[in-house]
């Protein structure tokens, strides 16, 4: 991951980008790259694997720039949600159903 982001610092250091991106532009930014991605299943469920792969790239692209901004780190944050989400959503009456946890 430390080898990832230092890639997404030098590309953005070398064409001065850091600038542009506030976690108000970033979070707008992975809104719409989550909206490319849906766009590739537009109309119908066939996709391109190669261009959901990259639509896929830009919102973890922009979620990690997020998380450098914030100064977090992002495997630290999604294991902190996914250890609440489990709480949320205990095996015993969540396995094998969509239903949202405030209706269990
Ligand atoms: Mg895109």
């Amino acid at each position: 991951m430390e080898d990832l982001m230092e890639e997404i610092r030098q590309f953005n250091k070398e064409r001065d980008w850091d600038k542009f991106h506030s976690p108000e532009n970033l979070a707008k930014s992975i809104a719409i790259e989550s909206g490319e991605l849906l766009e590739c299943f537009q109309w119908n469920s066939n996709y391109n694997k190669d261009e959901v792969c990259e639509e896929l790239a830009d919102v973890f692209t922009y979620c990690i720039q997020m998380s450098m901004k914030l100064g977090v780190d992002p495997k630290e944050i999604i294991l902190k949600k996914l250890d609440k989400t489990r709480k949320k959503y205990p095996v015993e009456k969540a396995k094998g159903v969509s239903t949202k946890y405030n209706k269990l």
